[in-house]
């Protein structure tokens, strides 16, 4: 690169956050992330961390200043049973984050601005059947999506058309399909299916059953994050300001995710299913015509790769936790 880019990552202490970091500064741009939290598991590759809580405008002014490109990544965000028990603190907090940064970006006079949305903007309507046809870009209207985050995201989605075409600041809309990998939330409630799915698997004895949320027969189409993140840079690269989905079109569901988890954990693994649990919809998956016209590229890791990666992981941490607490538990 000639002149160094100056791109500013929110949410860089967060699971997608920190991976994106890590790869932009490998390219070779200068990189500031900002987050209210340092990542959890490894050091942050930022030039600059600044601890900012984008939720005030003047937080939001010092991370945009002096930056020439914003993925803007911070949201009070978890997975399923988080999404559907917090929907007033989720509308609250990411409709300030989302505001203030973007208005911040056009009064420091950012050049390029990526927003990641969710696939949780599609119409609930069209997600009733375990196989429904893959969600494209235009179905989303008219509107049904996930109440509280989704119609947050979706409402975001919009501002960003308008901060394009009322004061011409370039915009880019990316909706996330289930996003996952190594170093990603794992236990503690904001954990996602396949990072759960790991963790009881890893946790479970030979033939014993894990708790399913559900019948399990719900399906979802699952990304690993070395191709997110990928994405992410392609879309910003790209001329493309329209929301854009960037997912695998696989879909599976999650009786299985368990059994793939289970053969790559090498054990055999009984379901026990918890109807009362939340499942958000019944199936989704991304269509990804838009994607490859777009980009002339899509994801390409396999499902099966990408859980053997992250299985590894989550049960290396778990390992770890053990064996401090056995560790402390010897100490005097
Ligand atoms: P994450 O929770 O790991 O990261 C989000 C980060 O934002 C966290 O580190 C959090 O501390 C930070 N944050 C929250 N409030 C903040 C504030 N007030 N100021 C500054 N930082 C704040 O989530 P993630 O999986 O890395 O997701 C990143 C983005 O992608 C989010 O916007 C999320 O909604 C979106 N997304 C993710 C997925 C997925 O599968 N992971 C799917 C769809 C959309």
């Amino acid at each position: 690169m000639s002149e160094q880019v100056r791109v500013l990552v929110t949410g860089a202490g967060g699971f997608i956050g920190h991976h994106l970091t890590k790869y932009l500064a490998d390219r070779g741009y200068w990189v500031r992330g900002v987050d209210i939290k340092e990542p959890n598991y490894e050091p942050t590759a930022a030039h600059e961390f600044r601890p900012l809580n984008l939720r005030y405008e003047t937080d939001c002014l010092r991370a945009t200043k002096g930056i020439d490109e914003v993925y803007a990544l911070a949201a009070n965000m978890g997975g399923i049973g988080f999404i559907e028990n917090n929907k007033a603190v989720i509308c609250h907090d990411n409709s300030l984050i989302n505001m203030n940064t973007i208005e911040a970006a056009r009064l420091n006079g950012v050049k390029r601005f990526l927003f990641t949305s969710s696939a949780c903007v599609y119409p609930g309507y069209l997600q009733n059947e375990p196989n429904p046809a893959p969600l494209k870009e235009d179905d989303v209207y008219p509107a049904d999506p996930e109440d509280g985050y989704g119609w947050e995201k979706l409402f975001m989605e919009r501002v960003c058309r308008h901060y394009l075409e009322d004061y011409g600041l370039p915009t880019r809309v990316v909706r996330f399909h289930n996003i996952f990998g190594p170093l990603g939330a794992f236990e503690g409630g904001r954990e996602k299916s396949p990072a759960a799915i790991c963790r009881k698997v890893a946790l479970a004895r030979e033939g014993e059953a894990i708790e399913v949320w559900g019948d399990g027969e719900q399906s979802r189409s699952y990304c690993y994050i070395s191709d997110c993140i990928e994405g992410l840079h392609r879309i910003m690269r790209s001329g493309w300001s329209s929301p854009i989905n960037l997912g695998q079109d696989r879909s599976v569901t999650i009786n299985e995710l368990v059994d793939i988890v289970a053969g790559i954990a090498g054990k055999r693994i009984m379901k026990l299913y918890d109807p009362s649990k939340p499942q958000g919809v019944r199936g989704r998956n991304s269509n990804n015509t838009c994607l490859r016209q777009v980009l002339g590229w899509e994801p390409s890791t396999t499902l099966e790769a990408g859980l053997a990666k992250t299985y590894e992981w989550i049960a290396g941490r778990l390992n770890i936790s053990r064996a401090s607490a056995i560790g402390s538990a010897a100490t005097p």
